[in-house]
């Protein structure tokens, strides 16, 4: 049972318990970070409950035509309700459809099952009319809210959902993932991208993952970098590399990517400006130019552009014109530069 699920033994405990105790509640809810394995989790779980012939441990059979379905990814009982499309929240209309579904009873398996990603976009509103379902199901139905932010939802919601948290992977575990789902056309990674695929996924698997282009992602760092050192040349010339380094195609595709570099090298240059050569860094190969932005922006400057990007990334991904995001930043970088000098 989720064997193919790497970490999370908290997790996968409660769930195999639950099975082979035949006590699977009616509502969870599974919180972490995006990309940590909360839906796949969910849809292996919820295979097991669906199965028509599990085995004694309540594991799924495999064979059954809940579990075909399953594992041809259109089981009818099995729904991921996402939102409407363009929409920030997830509104009571999203609810209301829910509710009209539930009462008809499943087609082929066991249970029939809702997982509500970004349960936190719920509404209020929404999440008030989900309190009555959440409570009492019809006793084939379960639901499973994804969430990545459990303080957004209303206590009543949270009081009525067993509740289960997703712990970050260990950097052993996310290179064992990232070399058996995306590796690097089968060739070994180098140190060097180990520690670059262990450091920008953070312990979430789903984010190392992201990392499919070595190349790519190498040169949209050598861009990005080369433009922040304009910073020294003056703000005209680094203005423009700057907010073309961040727009451009391939760099507006793989934001998380970009603001996750950006601020890996400028917390290197806050390292600098603070503790000087024997300062620890994470992009040493740089550390000539690093000097460099270290010495125009200052230790005071380096930390306020620590968090002017941090606003800026957050920004980045919400719905707010990335173009004004990247251009209010360089702007931001260029006013922090000016106040050291004077
Ligand atoms: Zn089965």
């Amino acid at each position: 049972m989720f064997e193919t699920l790497l970490g999370q033994e908290y997790v996968k405990r409660t769930l195999t318990d639950a099975l082979a105790t035949g006590r699977v509640g009616h509502a969870y809810l599974f919180c972490g970070p995006a990309g940590i394995g909360r839906k796949s989790f969910a849809a292996e779980f919820g295979r097991a409950v669906m199965c028509t012939a599990p085995g004694a441990d309540g594991e799924a059979c495999g064979q059954c035509l809940s579990c075909r379905l399953m594992a041809a990814g259109n089981n009818p009982d099995y729904k991921l309700i996402t939102g409407e499309e363009g929409k920030t929240g997830i509104g009571v209309e999203t609810v209301r459809a829910l509710e009209e579904d539930i009462v008809t009873a499943q087609a082929a398996g066991r249970r029939k099952i809702y997982v509500i990603d970004r349960s936190e976009k719920l509404t209020v509103q929404a999440q008030n009319a989900l309190l009555k379902t959440i409570e009492e199901p019809p006793e084939y139905a379960m639901l499973i809210l994804i969430c990545a932010n459990p303080s957004l939802l209303i206590d009543t919601v949270r009081s009525r959902v067993t509740r289960l948290d997703f712990a970050r992977n260990t950097r052993e575990e996310v290179l064992r993932a990232y070399s058996e789902k995306a590796g690097k056309n089968g060739a070994e990674l180098t140190p060097e991208e180990k520690d670059l695929v262990a450091a920008y996924a953070d312990g979430i698997i789903g984010r190392a993952l992201q990392f499919t282009d070595f190349e790519l992602f190498g040169q949209l760092r050598e861009e990005l970098f080369g433009a922040v050192d304009q910073l020294n040349a003056g703000g005209s010339r680094f203005f423009q590399s700057f907010v073309d380094a961040l727009t451009a195609e391939n760099a507006a595709k793989n934001k998380e990517f970009v603001f996750f570099e950006l601020t890996s090298y400028v917390r290197d240059a806050a390292m600098l400006a603070r503790f000087g050569e024997t300062a620890p860094m994470q992009n040493n190969k740089y550390r000539d130019k690093l000097a460099g932005l270290a010495g125009c922006l200052g230790r005071h400057g380096c930390a306020r552009m620590l968090d002017r990007i941090a606003d800026a990334w957050l920004c980045a991904g919400q719905n707010v014109n990335y173009r004004s995001v990247a251009v209010n930043l360089a702007a931001d970088f260029i006013d922090t530069a000016k106040g050291k000098q004077i």
